[in-house]
């Protein structure tokens, strides 16, 4: 059988079966053994009851005669034979008539329970009680062969074993009805997370189950959508990647194909203004490719980073030399404010540089004329609001120009988002720029954010952990 319900049926209707069946055998057979024992000491009471009568009985008139009257009297049931033999061992009283007169001897009595009255042995009573099983007689008094076909002991047996019986059915349709509703609350969301998992599987990423049970299988369902959720933000995510992939690609490739042809067609001189043209875009191209590749082994965990630990003042100096120029040919000023005694950290100095670059870069893109771009370094011990919790060393970059609308704010370090879509590409930025500065910051264990106020100026800062362990 394939499916679960019926198997987690089959089982639990064996076992309801086989524990109910043994319970009431075992009721069956306990029962009648206690019964015969308690009907065993029931009779032995009541024949010393009645011998003590009978005593009693003779000792007034020293005489057994009118012995059957008293004899009907005693009896318990009319399946029941009381017997009575004097002391000569002659029968006297006999409830079953057959023996009156008979030597006990002759009708096979023996074992009986002496009647005694004054101290002395006037005959014996034997009872013969009808507790019948398999044709056996049983009883007190005689090796009689007596076989007592009516049985009011076996009667009840009878009606214990039809009540046990009917108890079991019931006890047994009950535990079923119960496990088969228990059953169905497993194998609903088994079968509901199949179902989900092979619409995931065949793509269906939008597929959540409704499991609302809050044991272990509710966990599962939890689980289960949250997977989904993160599969299908992932394939939003690559598909978004893709798009604007080619979208960038587009632009320098056009341009180049543009020129090219123009070249070819005679319409263009192939001078250096049309090849510097050319130069650029393909700069622009090598640039993206190779941030979409650190972006992707970031993603995957495969940056190698070479880590050592470095004066962080070194490498912002020679940040600062590199970009002196470019600043100051828009008008802009580039200075510092660097800690003295600046704890050293593990970093690696190259992708340290990316990070640095990226962020003035942008800082000289986004600070007109006349403004005052300052990199600074100084230690700190955490910043709880930011999520640093460990001392580090934290690095500024600040600049006084357009900064950044808050509503943007949450988005800059994205990949692919630009604040002003036109401007920027005018610019040459692809919005993977803060992204690439995220990674790297991250994959140093570090932690980067901004502040900004539009019309005022923005700050990017990161915080490296001292003792940082990298990847
Ligand atoms: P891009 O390569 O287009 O510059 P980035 O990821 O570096 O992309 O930056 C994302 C966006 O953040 C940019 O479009 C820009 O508008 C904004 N931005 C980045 N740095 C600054 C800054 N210093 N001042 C104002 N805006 C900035």
């Amino acid at each position: 059988m394939r499916s679960l319900n019926w198997k987690l049926a089959g089982a639990l209707l064996l076992v309801v079966m086989v524990t109910i069946g043994l319970m009431a055998y075992l009721m069956n057979v306990g029962t009648a053994s206690e019964f015969r024992e308690y009907a065993s000491q029931s009779s032995q009471n009541y024949v010393q009851s009645v011998a003590s009568v009978l005593g009693s009985f003779y000792e007034r008139d020293q005489d057994w005669t009118g012995i059957d009257e008293v004899l009907a009297d005693l009896l318990r049931s009319s399946s029941d034979r009381l017997v009575v033999a004097d002391s000569e061992g002659i029968v006297v009283g006999d409830t079953g008539r057959d023996w009156l007169g008979d030597p006990a001897s002759d009708a096979g009595l023996s074992g009986g329970t002496a009647v005694v009255s004054s101290g002395e042995d006037v005959g014996q009573v034997y009872l013969f009680s009808s507790f019948a099983r398999g044709g056996r007689g049983f009883g007190y008094g005689g090796g009689s062969q007596q076989q007592v076909a009516a049985s009011n002991e076996q009667d009840f047996l009878d009606r214990v074993n039809h009540w046990l019986i009917m108890v079991a059915i019931i006890a047994a349709v009950v535990a079923l009805a119960l496990g088969l509703v228990l059953i169905w609350q497993i194998v609903r969301p088994v079968k509901l997370l199949n179902r989900g998992a092979r619409q995931v599987a065949e793509g269906n990423l939008a597929c959540r189950v409704d499991i609302r049970s809050k044991d272990e299988l509710g966990e599962l369902g939890r689980s289960f959508n949250a997977m989904a959720a993160s599969l299908e933000g992932a394939e939003a995510e690559r598909r978004r990647m893709i798009a604007d992939v080619s979208h960038e690609l587009r632009t320098p490739l056009t341009v180049i194909e543009g020129t090219v042809d123009g070249i070819q067609d005679g319409v263009f001189p192939a001078d250096k203004e049309h090849l510097d043209a050319i130069r650029e875009q393909t700069a622009l191209l090598t640039r993206l490719t190779a941030d979409l590749r650190d972006l992707s082994l970031a993603d995957s965990g495969q940056l190698r980073l070479h880590l050592a630990a470095t004066d962080i003042k070194d490498v912002l100096q020679r940040s600062l030399l590199t970009f002196a120029a470019p600043a100051g040919s828009k008008g802009i000023g580039l200075g510092s404010d660097l800690a003295p005694d600046l704890p050293r950290v593990e970093i690696d100095a190259a992708r340290m540089d990316q990070v640095l670059g990226n962020l003035i870069t942008n800082a000289i893109r986004h600070t007109p004329a006349g403004g005052r771009i300052t990199v600074s370094a100084r230690a700190i011990e955490g910043d709880r609001a930011r999520g640093v919790d460990s001392p580090s060393v934290l690095v500024s970059v600040a600049d006084t120009g357009e900064g950044i609308a808050p509503e943007h704010l949450p988005h800059v370090f994205d990949r692919f988002y630009r604040v002003e879509e036109s401007r920027s590409r005018g610019d040459g930025g692809a919005g993977l720029g803060l992204a690439i500065v995220r990674q790297m910051v991250q994959a140093h264990g570090g932690t980067v954010w901004v502040e900004s106020q539009p019309g005022r100026g923005s700050t990017f800062r990161f915080a490296l952990p001292v003792r940082s362990s990298g990847r």
